[in-house]
C-alpha cells in the first residue's frame, strides 16, 4: 500500500487521538496532513508538532493568534473559523478525510470533501443521520467510498466484503444498553450527568456517551446504517449485548448470519477504514474465547428509553424529521451536560421538536440546513437557554 495522506477533522477528539495513535503506529503507511479542532488550542499545538501536517484548522477564532505564534517556526499553515473548515475539507494536500468532528458541524466539510472526490472515513453518524440520501448520492456519483467507522457499521462493511450482490435479509445491530440498562424512568429521572458519563465498555466524547446512556446513539446509527448500506426500516433489527464483543451482525436471505467480533477498542474500526481493503497487524488485546464468559442478548427496552422509538419514528416518516431528531438532540445533550435539563427531559424536547417543525418529505440540502436551524430554535425556547 503506498502511504495515504490522512486530513483528521476533529483531530482533538476521542476519534481523532486515537486516528492519531493508528499514524504513529503506522508512519509507513500513513502521514498526518490536515489537523483540526474546535477549542482545544494546547493539543492541536502538541499534534502539529509532533505530525508536521501540511496546515491545521482552529475552529475558534480568538486561539487563531496563539496557534498561529506557536507553529511560527514551522511550514504548517494555520487557519481559523467554521468556513475554514470547509475551504481545508476542499484542499488537494490529503487522500482521505477522517470525519471525527461531534455532531451537525461535521456535515458541511464533509460533504466538500465527497465533493472534491476524497474518499472519506465516516465517524460523524450525524452527517448521515441529518442528510443520508445527499451524501450518499453524491458519494455514488463521485465514486467514492464512504467508510464507517462506527463500530458497528464497521462490522457490518466487514461482513459485506466479497458478498457482491447477495442480498442482505437484514442487519442486527447490536447496542451495549449503555450504563443504565434494566433501569425504569422512575431511577433514570434523578440521573445526573456525572453518572450518565459513565460508559461501561467504550471511552468516548461526553455527546455521544449520553446519547449511549440513552440509547438516542442506536436510533442515530440506525439511520446511518439505513443509508450506508440502502436498507428499509424493517431490515435494520437492535439487540442489546452488553459485552459488546459481537459488533454487529449481516443476516443474508439464505438465513446465513455473519458477525464481526473483537474486544471493544476504537483503534479497530478506525485503522480498518483508514487502511481498507488491507488489514494492519497490531498488538491490541485479543479476545479469549477459553476464558469463562458469557455472551448475552435481549432486546431493547424502547419504552423506557424512548428516544429509541422516536429515532424509530423518525426513521420511518424519512424526509426533515431524523434532521430534526439530531438537532433537537444535540441542544437536548448540552443543556443537560450543562445541568439545565434532566435525564428525562431531553426526550419531551426532541419528541415537542418532531411534533412542531414541519414536515417536508423530500428536502433539499438547503432545506436541511433551514430545518436544523429551526430545530435548534424551538428546542432551545423549550429549554430556555
Ligand atoms: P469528541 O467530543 O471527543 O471530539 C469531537 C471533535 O470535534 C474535537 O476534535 C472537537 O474539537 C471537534 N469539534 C467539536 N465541535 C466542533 C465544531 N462545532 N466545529 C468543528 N469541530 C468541532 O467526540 P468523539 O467521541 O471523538 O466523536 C466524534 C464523532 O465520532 C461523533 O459523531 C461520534 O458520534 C462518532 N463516534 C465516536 C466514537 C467514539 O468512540 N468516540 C465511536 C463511534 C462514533
Ligand atoms: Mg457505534
Amino acid at each position: 500500500m503506498s502511504q495515504k495522506r490522512i486530513a483528521i477533522f476533529g483531530s482533538t477528539g476521542s476519534i481523532g487521538t486515537q486516528a492519531l495513535d493508528v499514524i504513529a503506529a503506522n508512519p509507513d503507511l500513513f502521514t498526518a496532513e490536515i489537523l483540526t479542532a474546535q477549542t482545544n488550542d494546547e493539543l492541536l499545538i502538541t499534534q502539529a508538532l509532533k505530525f508536521n501536517p501540511n496546515m491545521v484548522v482552529i475552529g475558534d477564532e480568538k486561539k487563531y493568534l496563539i496557534v498561529k505564534e506557536a507553529l511560527s517556526h514551522t511550514e504548517i499553515k494555520v487557519f481559523s473559523g467554521e468556513k475554514a473548515l470547509e475551504e481545508v475539507a476542499a484542499m488537494d494536500c490529503y487522500d482521505m478525510m477522517l470525519a471525527g468532528i461531534v455532531g451537525y458541524a461535521g456535515l458541511k466539510p464533509t460533504l466538500r470533501a465527497i465533493e472534491i472526490g476524497k474518499a472519506v472515513g465516516l465517524a460523524n453518524k450525524e452527517t448521515l443521520v441529518v442528510a443520508g440520501d445527499i451524501i450518499m448520492r453524491k458519494a455514488m456519483e463521485k465514486r467514492i467510498p464512504v467508510i464507517p467507522v462506527d463500530s458497528e457499521h464497521s462490522a457490518i462493511f466487514q461482513c459485506l466484503v466479497g458478498e457482491g450482490r447477495n442480498k442482505i435479509e437484514k442487519i442486527i445491530l447490536t447496542a451495549s444498553g449503555g450504563p443504565f440498562l434494566g433501569k425504569k424512568p422512575n431511577f433514570l429521572v434523578n440521573v445526573k450527568k456525572d453518572h450518565a458519563l459513565q460508559h461501561p465498555n467504550w471511552s468516548m466524547g461526553a455527546k455521544i456517551t449520553i446519547d449511549s446512556a440513552t440509547l438516542m446513539n442506536k436510533g442515530l446509527e440506525m439511520i446511518e446504517a439505513k443509508w450506508l448500506f440502502n436498507l428499509t426500516y424493517d431490515q435494520i433489527q437492535v439487540v442489546v449485548h452488553p459485552q459488546s464483543i459481537i459488533h454487529s451482525m449481516v443476516q443474508f436471505e439464505d438465513g446465513s448470519i455473519k458477525a464481526q467480533m473483537g474486544l471493544p477498542d476504537m483503534k479497530l474500526p478506525i485503522q480498518y477504514a483508514m487502511a481498507f481493503p488491507q488489514r494492519i497487524a497490531n498488538d491490541f488485546p485479543r479476545y479469549d474465547f477459553r476464558k469463562p464468559g458469557t455472551l448475552s442478548f435481549e432486546e431493547p427496552d424502547i419504552k423506557t428509553f424512548r428516544n429509541l422509538a422516536l429515532a424509530m419514528e423518525a426513521m420511518k416518516q424519512g424526509g426533515n424529521m431524523p434532521c430534526v431528531l439530531n438537532a433537537a438532540n444535540e441542544i437536548a445533550v448540552y443543556a443537560f451536560l450543562r445541568n439545565r435539563i434532566g435525564f428525562l427531559d431531553m426526550t419531551e424536547v426532541v419528541e415537542q421538536s418532531m411534533a412542531k417543525i414541519p414536515f417536508i418529505p423530500h428536502p433539499t440540502l438547503e432545506e436541511y440546513f433551514e430545518t436544523d436551524g429551526e430545530a435548534r430554535n424551538f428546542a432551545a425556547s423549550l429549554i430556555h437557554m
